[in-house]
């Protein structure tokens, strides 16, 4: 086992297979209005990340803009901002192997009328403005994102007994 240490994002990688990474998930305001907190949370259990961090939080205007700083001037950036503040959001830290990926590919397609059946926004949304759910898009974003939302205190790495039968780790 070969450890890396970034900024905490990448974690370990065995051999030449896939790198351990954290990433950032929201469960965003519709999500929360609509109770599919606890659906969110399921899918990526079910699929086989870890959860190592987990958080309510009512994102202000200032925390809006430096998570979403990427949209900053974007047409549809004003709207976001009063989405994302609009209520609390139920943010996550989840790890494993690929984690940014596989989190992305579990989430589906940015416009939910797109996304395919079986993925989050494709089997409970319609509407690209709610989209229920964020994930970060790559590990340096992670990375980035992470330390927007926690302290590195507020994050476990942790294994499960059985986890060589999910991640293989
Ligand atoms: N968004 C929007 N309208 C658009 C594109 C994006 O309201 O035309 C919102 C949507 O909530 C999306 C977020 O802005 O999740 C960030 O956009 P991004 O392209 O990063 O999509 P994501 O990474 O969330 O799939
Ligand atoms: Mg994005």
């Amino acid at each position: 086992m070969r450890y890396i240490k970034d900024n905490g994002t990448r974690i370990s990688v065995r051999g030449d297979g896939p790198v351990t990474e954290r990433t950032l998930v929201l469960a965003k305001p519709d999500a929360v209005a609509r109770g599919l907190t606890g659906e969110i949370i399921s899918r990526l259990e079910a699929r086989g990340v870890r959860l190592a961090g987990l958080k309510m939080i009512w994102i202000d205007e200032d925390l809006a803009k430096r998570h979403y700083s990427a949209h900053v001037g974007k047409p549809f950036f004003e709207g976001l901002l009063k989405y994302i503040t609009s209520l609390p959001v139920v943010a996550m830290v989840w790890e494993g192997p690929s984690a940014v990926s596989v989190v992305r590919s579990t989430m589906g397609a940015t416009n939910p009328a797109q996304a395919q059946p079986g993925t989050i926004r494709g089997d409970f949304g319609m509407d690209i403005s709610n989209n229920l759910v964020h994930g970060s898009d790559s590990v340096e974003s992670a990375g980035r994102e992470i330390e927007l939302f926690f302290k590195e205190e507020e994050i476990y790495s942790w294994k499960r007994p059985h986890e060589k039968y999910i991640t293989g780790e």
